[in-house]
């Protein structure tokens, strides 16, 4: 018998989501997440993959992936730490490190993977972590695990992060900074010169996710190497899924740093590793963005080309600094209705409302890929300078 408790439980939680207008419906895609894709019979131009340079679909990942399957198989078999580790793990870990511009790097099966595992690896309930209160889910959920003092600093501010580190160190044994490399609701980046004074000046641990900023700042290498601070950040994570294309995350460092994480971060001790043919394409896709600007050259080119586009229609973008490009609408049904009718008008783009964003902040996000051609983002500017006037945005 179905346990009476859970079943009004989430009734009547999917009721208050759906009265709310908070429910998410999920549309499956009939193809490939490519720049244009097929979605209930029809085809879409794509403004809402992390696809940034557009690896994804790219032939030479497809190529090298179907080899591995072949040599490997499908499945790694076990954890890393029994033999589910593979010469191309090594391999991969080996580029990620060099890429980085750290002495090593340790893969894990996703992003969110990383911040499960890495955080709560080094923090403990003796210690304390500043937050950037705009941080990533899968941020926040590491620092809960390590069961360590969560102290959120405003977005971006520096005073305040400056005074909360001053009280910090008196308090707590080890304090971490951690933030987002870019964030990825308005696309702006973090103060990362700054937040490194103020670590080296209170002897914190640095900590950036930079899922958003790999392959698309730092002629890819990421925010990091963007602001010339490869060697003054302790922990630098990354996704496989976002630029790379594939799936899974890493983190790079110190030697020290990453034998610990060998020994002591639980997703690397019991879950099943990456599977040959993701290692594979991600080698790839690493050697690419070693060996050509191409791909980068051609996703800058397109976020100008779509943002200063949505600007000369008089649209808001917000602060971004990078390929996200937000149209801020403002209020959360409005924000609604124009994504639905872009969608109606051959354009993918998700509306992202409170709680997500701020109230009265709503926007449409929208992820200028390199694969996007000059015709699509054309076609793209002009449904959005119809539903413009259309909706009085
Ligand atoms: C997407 C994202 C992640 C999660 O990465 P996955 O590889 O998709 O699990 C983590 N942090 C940030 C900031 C992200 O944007």
């Amino acid at each position: 018998m179905p346990s009476t408790k859970l079943t009004s439980f989430l009734n009547s939680g999917l009721n208050e989501l759906k009265d709310k207008g908070l429910y998410n419906v999920i549309h499956p895609l009939e193809g490939a997440n490519g720049p244009k894709i097929q979605l209930e019979g029809k085809e879409l131009i794509n403004l809402s993959s992390n696809n940034y340079l557009g690896l994804a679909t790219d032939e030479r990942l497809k190529e090298v992936a179907k080899d591995a399957v072949t040599k490997y198989g499908v499945g790694s078999g076990a954890v890393r730490t029994i033999n589910g580790t593979l010469q191309l793990h090594v391999e991969l870990e080996e580029k990620l490190a060099k890429f980085k511009h750290t002495e090593a790097a340790i893969a894990y099966q996703s992003g969110f993977n990383c911040n499960m595992a890495a955080i709560s690896a080094v923090m403990n309930k003796n210690d304390a972590i500043l937050s950037d209160e705009l941080n990533h889910a899968s941020i926040i959920d590491g620092c809960r695990l390590s069961k360590a003092k969560i102290i959120r600093y405003n977005h971006s501010d520096m005073e305040d992060l400056r005074q909360k580190a001053s009280e910090a160190v008196k308090e707590y044994e080890k304090v971490m900074v951690i933030t987002d490399g870019v964030f990825s609701m308005d696309g702006d980046v973090a103060k990362l010169p700054e937040i490194v004074d103020i670590a080296e000046e209170f002897d914190l641990i640095t900590y950036v996710d930079d899922a958003h900023g790999s392959g698309v700042l730092g002629e890819g290498k990421g925010t990091v190497k963007h602001f010339g601070l490869s060697d003054r950040v302790d922990m630098q994570m990354g996704t496989l899924s976002k630029a790379i294309g594939v799936v899974g995350g890493y983190v790079a460092g110190s030697q020290e740093l990453i034998d610990w994480l060998k020994v002591q971060s639980r997703p690397f001790l019991f879950s099943t590793s990456l599977t040959p043919a993701d290692i594979r394409a991600s080698i790839e896709a690493i050697d690419i963005l070693s060996e050509s600007k191409e791909l980068q050259e051609r996703l800058w080119e397109n976020t100008k080309y779509l943002q200063e586009g949505l600007k000369k229609l008089g649209f808001s973008v917000g602060d971004t600094e990078t390929p996200i490009t937000p149209v801020i609408i403002g209020d959360e049904q409005k924000t609604q209705q124009f994504s639905k009718r872009l969608m109606e008008e051959g354009v993918y783009a998700k509306s992202i409302v409170f709680p997500t964003v701020p109230r009265g902040t709503g926007r449409v996000r929208n992820m200028p890929t390199a694969a996007h051609t000059k015709e699509m983002l054309d076609e793209a500017l002009s449904v959005y300078e119809k539903l413009g006037k259309e909706l009085n945005v």
